[in-house]
């Protein structure tokens, strides 16, 4: 179907964009990332649901409305400092204008053969591309089927945060919310048919940070994302590009068990660095 042909609705009221969705039809937030996607052919609607006005949009406490933007979430001061920093490292900063937190969490891989349309398996298909081909910006974790590396720094600093994810008809755990591709699954996002993201619950920890490495100082995807939160005694660590998920690391030995790719071996080398300036930056006094 061709892009002319899509019906846009703009629905009055959340009751009204949820049972859009779940008549089949796409949300469509900020758009940034679905529109090239639709544009490319990569993903196919007859009608897209424009939920912007309909979805909870702001900070209250500990909770964030779907609908509030990257640019939204890195001015606030209500907002761990893990999640401020992952969002101003993200993008551009007209696309941070744009782009919701509720889109960020579902956008697509990057994989250029994945965008490029190759019948790969997270298209469906029997084998990997990259594995054996580019895949200098890939995996080091999890990428036995699929070496993608998640896109979302928001997400790697929800992971440390402990944040859970409301739904329109659930509460689902950020490390619930992904999941790694399988033969039967290939989605990467455990969401339902259908399912939309509403807010997210962000408890407050002591002391969060996130760093991130990238090929440019700005507008670039992460090589490598760490973000690291305190919740008393206790960090967690989540990190983003190196796993086709967000990737929750038990601690900086978690990384001795990376199964890099010939060309991302160099990956393990600056999580470990930043894993360790992570570490530091969350230490109590
Ligand atoms: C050039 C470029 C560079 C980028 N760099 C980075 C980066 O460095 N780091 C980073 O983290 N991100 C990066 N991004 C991704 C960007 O942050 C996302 O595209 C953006 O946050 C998506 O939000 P959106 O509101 O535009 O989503 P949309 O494009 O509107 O939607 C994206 C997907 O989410 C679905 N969706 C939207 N809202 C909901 C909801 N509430 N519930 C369920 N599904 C929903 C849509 O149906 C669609 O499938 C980049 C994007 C581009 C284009
Ligand atoms: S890394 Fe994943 S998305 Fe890329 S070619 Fe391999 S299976 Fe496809």
């Amino acid at each position: 179907m061709s892009a002319s042909e899509l019906s846009l609705v703009r629905p009055a009221s959340l009751a009204e964009a949820v049972a859009q969705v779940e008549n089949g039809a796409r949300a469509l937030a900020g758009g940034t990332d679905l529109v090239p996607l639709l544009r490319d052919g990569l993903v196919r609607a007859d009608t897209l649901v424009d939920v912007r006005a309909a979805l909870p949009r702001g900070i209250q406490g500990t909770r964030i409305g779907a609908g509030t933007t990257l640019a939204d979430l890195e001015r606030s001061e209500e907002v761990p400092r893990a999640l401020r920093e992952a969002c101003r490292l993200a993008a551009s900063p007209q696309l941070r204008n744009m782009g919701t937190i509720g889109g960020n969490l579902r956008q697509a891989t990057r994989c250029w053969y994945w965008r490029l349309g190759f019948p790969c398996f997270l298209h469906g298909g029997d084998r990997c591309h990259a594995r054996a081909g580019e895949h200098r910006e890939h995996a080091i974790f999890g990428n036995e089927r699929c070496a993608s590396a998640h896109p979302s720094d928001p997400a790697a600093a929800l992971l440390a945060l402990c944040a859970t994810v409301e739904t329109d008809r659930r509460a689902i755990p950020i490390v619930e919310l992904f999941r790694l591709p399988t033969d039967d699954e290939r989605d990467v996002v455990a969401l339902e048919p259908g399912e939309l993201i509403l807010s997210l619950d962000v408890p407050a920890p002591d002391a969060s940070v996130y760093l991130k490495a990238m090929d440019r100082r700005r507008f670039a995807f992460a090589l490598v994302g760490v973000a690291a939160a305190r919740f008393g005694g206790e960090v967690r660590l989540g990190l983003a590009g190196v796993a086709p998920i967000p990737w929750l690391l038990a601690g900086p030995e978690g990384l001795d068990e990376a199964t890099p790719l010939p060309g991302t071996a160099y990956k393990v080398q600056i999580a470990r660095a930043l894993l360790g300036r992570a570490l530091d930056a969350v230490a109590p006094g």
